[in-house]
């Protein structure tokens, strides 16, 4: 079964991850989306894109609003297909939610044991992670395209989590809508490193189909998802999604399909203040 969810009833569109607002119901985590048929910037959450910031910000308290959070909670970093990984404090609480200067610098990776801080990131084909360690009650997302994923910012996240004393068999791991194997064409500019990350001679099939001359349809989540296994994580602690950002044009923006563009979709995860 897909783990996210269109949420039908809220005034914008987005996803939520049932699996585990059901299994952990303080937690708020989920995937923007746009309309059917909508400009290039509709329901755009980024600042960084040719959109009017006042209208991103708009969006961004439209979003929190259904998810029963505020602008002041939401928090995020100045992604930079890096893997730089900032744990976020009460103190951070409201980075980057109305401007860029404030946001978390050269940062694809957030982290945190707070409650009501909404940890956000952006994506427009890139994979969405989402991390949650239930023992330590601690949340947190990251941004992996191909550099990030051969960086392998998601087992880093694992280790960042671990070192403030997470278990690593109870962590869990959500790999969200990005662009599939069915629209992600690539060459050996990425294959070679994707090897490299993964250990092998060559890559399973299951992880990039050959196409043409050293080309291959490359499984973004897949690589993610056996990145978080070289490193000892079991399957059932990792959930993927089946949505590609590039065929789902109703639901979400892409970068390829659209040619750059495009707005961002949000990642989000949150715990809700028990008071
Ligand atoms: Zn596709």
């Amino acid at each position: 079964m897909e783990p996210f969810q269109m949420q039908k009833k809220s005034s914008v569109p987005y996803f939520a991850l049932v699996l585990w607002q059901e299994e952990y119901p303080h937690l708020t985590v989920g995937f923007s989306a746009r309309e059917e048929d909508s400009s290039s910037m509709c329901h755009n959450y980024a600042l960084h894109v040719e959109d009017q910031p006042s209208r991103v910000i708009e969006n961004r308290k439209s979003l929190v609003r259904d998810l029963s959070f505020s602008l002041d909670s939401f928090t995020c970093g100045e992604q930079v297909h890096g893997i730089d990984i900032a744990y976020v404090t009460g103190e951070d609480r409201g980075r980057g939610n109305r401007d860029r200067e404030s946001a978390f610098s050269n940062t694809d990776g957030l982290f945190s044991s707070e409650e009501d801080i909404l940890l956000a990131s952006f994506y427009a084909d890139c994979v969405p992670l989402f991390f949650y360690a239930p023992d330590i009650d601690a949340i947190g997302v990251a941004h992996a395209g191909w550099k990030g994923t051969v960086q392998k910012i998601g087992p880093k996240m694992v280790t960042e989590m671990v070192s403030k004393g997470a278990d690593i068999s109870k962590i869990r791991v959500a790999i969200g809508p990005s662009i599939g194997a069915c629209c992600y064409e690539v060459d050996e500019h990425v294959l070679h490193p994707m090897m490299d990350a993964l250990e092998c001679q060559e890559l399973s099939t299951t992880v990039a189909l050959p196409t043409s001359d050293h080309k291959a349809m490359l499984d973004l989540k897949e690589a993610n998802a056996q990145l978080f296994k070289q490193i000892g994580l079991r399957d059932d602690q990792i959930v993927k999604s089946k949505y590609c950002t590039s065929c789902s044009n109703d639901y979400f923006h892409s970068y390829r399909r659209d040619k750059g563009d495009t707005g961002r979709m949000m990642s989000f995860i949150g715990k809700r203040g028990r008071s």
